[in-house]
């Protein structure tokens, strides 16, 4: 199942990418459906089979996405977890040792945009990269999560962007990477939210990155350092997670700074981001 949030009429809804370039909407479409995949995903399995049977059996009213405001299939989560240097080529790209352990930082779920929104350039930066990042959102809560049962608490996946402001990594705001990687609309999210049964192997799903058309990052997902399960058992020690979590899970190499010399977005760009079987995203780049 692919669920996706739009507006229609005004209204957020949830909605099941059917057919190609089909939605069917679903919170008009049953009374127990929530206009938001955060709010669902919490109501636990009951709510998320519902959404199955009515994608199964409702086959009229059809809205085209292009007809519609495509929001980011998680809008609303409580935290947006992100692993640095978590691919073996881009680690080699940097010229630094594999970690030994999960790098993990975050954004603020503020940041998020959807499929089509504008990253914006902020006036406080002249260095905004790219990076593709298969993006896993949590389906139940859950601490202290055993490695051998971390994929029971995955919801699906989905495709970010972890844009991220070059500048303000070094001496600014003291190293904290925080402030780089949460300027308004630096984490663009979707297009859908995947259902985990769609995909056979997360580790192993080509994804790439164009910026107009020039292909700048193409890896596979068989290049993580710490798997998805490993991720969420050493994220799930520090803190409880949530239904609609996100966990970005790392990018390959090929990022702007990295380049010689060093490409960074600007405006006018269009950045393609996308991962075998789970989707693209497209977002054009604009000056604050
Ligand atoms: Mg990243």
């Amino acid at each position: 199942m692919k669920l996706l949030q739009f507006l229609r009429h005004g209204k957020q809804c949830i909605g099941a990418q059917v057919r190609g370039n089909s939605i069917l909407d679903l919170t008009s479409a049953s009374s127990k459906i929530p206009n938001n995949v955060v709010d669902l995903l919490a109501r636990g399995e009951n709510a998320l089979n519902l959404t199955k049977r009515l994608t199964e059996t409702n086959s009229e009213s059809l809205i085209s996405y292009d007809d519609v405001k495509v929001l980011s299939p998680i809008t609303n989560c409580e935290k947006v977890i992100c692993v640095g240097m978590n691919y073996k080529d881009h680690c080699a790209e940097l010229n630094i040792p594999i970690p030994t352990e999960p790098v993990i930082f975050n954004k603020f779920p503020s940041s998020i945009i959807g499929d089509k929104g504008d990253v914006v350039i902020p006036k406080a930066s002249s260095s905004v990269d790219w990076e593709v990042e298969l993006a896993v959102v949590v389906g139940k809560e859950g601490k202290h999560i055993e490695e051998s049962k971390a994929m029971e608490y995955v919801a699906g996946y989905t495709v970010a962007l972890d844009v991220s402001a070059r500048d303000w990594f070094g001496e600014k705001n003291s190293g904290q990477w925080l402030l780089g990687k949460t300027f308004d609309t630096f984490c663009p999210l979707g297009p859908t939210l995947v259902t985990k049964d769609e995909i056979a192997d997360p580790h192993d799903l080509p994804l790439a990155c164009t910026v107009d058309g020039q292909v700048m990052q193409s890896s596979n997902t068989n290049q993580l350092v710490f798997s998805i399960e490993t991720c969420i058992a050493w994220i799930s020690r520090i803190f409880t997670l949530k239904p609609g979590d996100v966990l970005l899970t790392g990018t390959p190499p090929g990022v702007g700074a990295m380049r010689s010399p060093p490409l960074f977005l600007k405006h006018g760009d269009t950045v393609v981001s996308e991962i075998d079987e789970i989707g693209k995203i497209t977002n054009s780049v604009v000056d604050e």
